[in-house]
């Protein structure tokens, strides 16, 4: 069922025109301020989905996302990311359905450079960071997150960029959903979605709709793969 739906939402969104949510977009404005808000956890926007809560930075990526930061950094997966806690689903296992951006102790990106107010992969960056803070909901509407850099002049040709950019987006993470709906089959119960606990020993098993990994996390070392 869930997985039809997707497939329905994919239809939807490839057929999204462009030129009016570029309109939308240029109607709003926006320019990027690099203050690195959403960068960096912010305890006031916390996102609550099904008593989840999830950090305002707890940013998920496609496996083409990592791929392209590890061709650029030459960073092992861990140094880049770290197993998606908030989306997971519990059984014998715990069950991790993808990856977010690799965060300090701090909570901040690893990738923020503080001192500089900067990202150190910024043309490597995700495609999400690169939409922010525009989304589309399933309806096709635009979604402005909180931002610093709204309400700012746009130049039309930059507004069409955003606009072709958040359909790719929007069409690359339904792709996504719908091959981690394809892997995990009966398993992907979503009345089982959960968030993980970190402690001492916990056993997580991650698969991303094209890898699967098994790791142990440790108070010390984070998460460590043990198979893959
Ligand atoms: S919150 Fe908005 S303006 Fe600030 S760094 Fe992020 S995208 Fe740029
Ligand atoms: S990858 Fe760059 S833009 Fe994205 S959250 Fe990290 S520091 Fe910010």
């Amino acid at each position: 069922m869930l997985r039809e739906n997707l497939k329905s939402q994919l239809v939807r969104a490839r057929s999204r025109e462009v030129n009016d949510i570029s309109h939308r977009i240029r109607d709003v404005g926006f320019k990027c301020m690099k203050y690195g808000w959403c960068c960096c956890p912010d305890p006031e926007f916390e996102i609550e989905i099904l008593d989840i809560h999830r950090p305002s930075n707890a940013i998920s990526v496609l496996p083409r996302d990592i791929r392209a930061i590890q061709d650029a950094t030459g960073c092992n997966l861990l140094d880049v990311v770290e197993p998606d806690i908030y989306s997971c689903i519990r059984g014998e296992k715990m069950l991790s359905t993808g990856w977010i951006l690799k965060r300090k102790h701090d909570g901040t990106c690893m990738f923020f450079d503080d001192d500089r107010n900067l990202c150190t992969i910024y043309e490597h960056r995700p495609l999400i960071c690169r939409v922010f803070p525009f989304f589309l909901d399933g309806s096709g509407m635009l979604e402005v997150r909180h931002c610093c850099g709204t309400h700012q002049q746009m130049e039309g040709m930059d507004a069409l960029e955003s606009g072709q950019r958040l359909v790719r987006y929007l069409t690359s993470t339904i792709e996504h959903y719908i091959a981690i709906c394809e892997g995990l089959g009966d398993e992907l119960d979503m009345d089982k979605l959960c968030q993980a606990r970190l402690e001492d020993g916990l056993m997580l098993r991650v698969f991303d709709g094209e890898t699967e990994s098994i790791g142990e996390y440790s108070d010390g070392a984070g998460f460590q793969m043990v198979q893959d």
